[in-house]
């Protein structure tokens, strides 16, 4: 289904509401449609590793050149590399893996980390939800993949994935200093400036509010401090997360905020009984 169209881009709305762009240029983006929308293009532009954001490179592979950021490449070529790094990489029955996650794998034929000038693209590093996550800006359209979300896509779900809120902090900021007149998310609607600009605000707020909620549920514990599955599991109550997927996908969020607010000096882990726990050791500070 197109989602959206200009002189220079069609905006598919493709499997997981994910967005896949087609460039008049020959390139394409993050190609997930279930169907060939493919006429003329020849390379396809991977931004990271997870497998909604790849679906038909699969059918692509051999008439178009596939690129990928060279740190995400291991969970294109080798999806399942992911879900067992999800689960410290002991092995795991694959129907309890989220669907976003599941997929064949594709072989990469460059990365795509320093495409600065090549037939107009511009790489801009977006790291945070995954470790290398890249974005593209193509003509003057900024395909953001899942270092942005939308923000219907926050009220619905509470809590979004991503493995290092710093990270993804910083990438928000760089993404608004970019010259691009459309903003093109991983999934959903896609944004004029004016619009995206606040859009990326909203992230922005999110990501500081999980920060103070996340740091509240550890301080009502007092000293003896709350189980870090605990704090997982009092944000999935409260977000309404059923299901061992959708636990497994709320960890690394939660897991990236604590190790910040550790760094920070403001919790602190600790042992007991066997368990990972973790207590708060300073007022709330929000980063800086
Ligand atoms: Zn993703």
């Amino acid at each position: 289904m197109l989602r959206f169209c200009n002189d220079s881009v069609k905006i598919y709305k493709g499997k997981f509401d994910v967005n896949t762009a087609v460039f008049k240029n020959g390139i394409a983006t993050d190609p997930n449609v279930g169907e060939n929308v493919y006429e003329g293009v020849k390379k396809i532009l991977i931004t990271h590793g997870h497998a909604d954001h790849f679906g038909d490179a699969l059918f692509l592979e051999g008439k178009v050149k596939i690129l990928a950021p060279r740190h995400e490449t291991p969970l294109v070529e080798n999806p399942e590399i992911n879900w067992r790094g999800m689960y410290s990489w002991a092995k795991l029955p694959e129907d309890i893996v989220t669907p976003y996650f599941l997929g064949r794998g594709v072989r990469v034929d460059e990365f795509s980390d320093s495409l600065e000038g090549v037939n107009g693209i511009k790489t801009v590093p977006t790291h945070g939800h995954t470790p290398s996550h890249k974005s593209y800006l193509i003509d003057d359209v900024f395909v953001a993949g899942d270092s942005v979300h939308c923000p219907s896509y926050w009220e619905k779900f509470g809590i979004l994935y991503y493995v290092d809120p710093d990270r993804m902090m910083e990438s928000l900021k760089v993404i608004k200093r970019e010259d691009w007149d459309l903003l093109v998310p991983g999934h959903g609607d896609v944004f004029e400036r004016g619009e995206g600009l606040k859009v990326i605000d909203k992230n922005i707020k999110m990501l500081r509010e999980k920060d103070r909620e996340i740091y509240e549920i550890v301080r009502e514990n007092g000293d003896d401090g709350v189980e870090e599955m605990e704090v997982i599991a009092e944000l999935a109550r409260k977000y309404g997360f059923k299901g061992v997927k959708a636990v497994l996908v709320v960890m690394p969020p939660v897991r990236g905020h604590i190790s910040s607010m550790c760094e920070r000096r403001l919790l602190e882990l600790f042992e007991r009984g066997g368990k990972i726990a973790v207590k708060a050791v300073k007022p709330y500070r929000p980063k800086s």
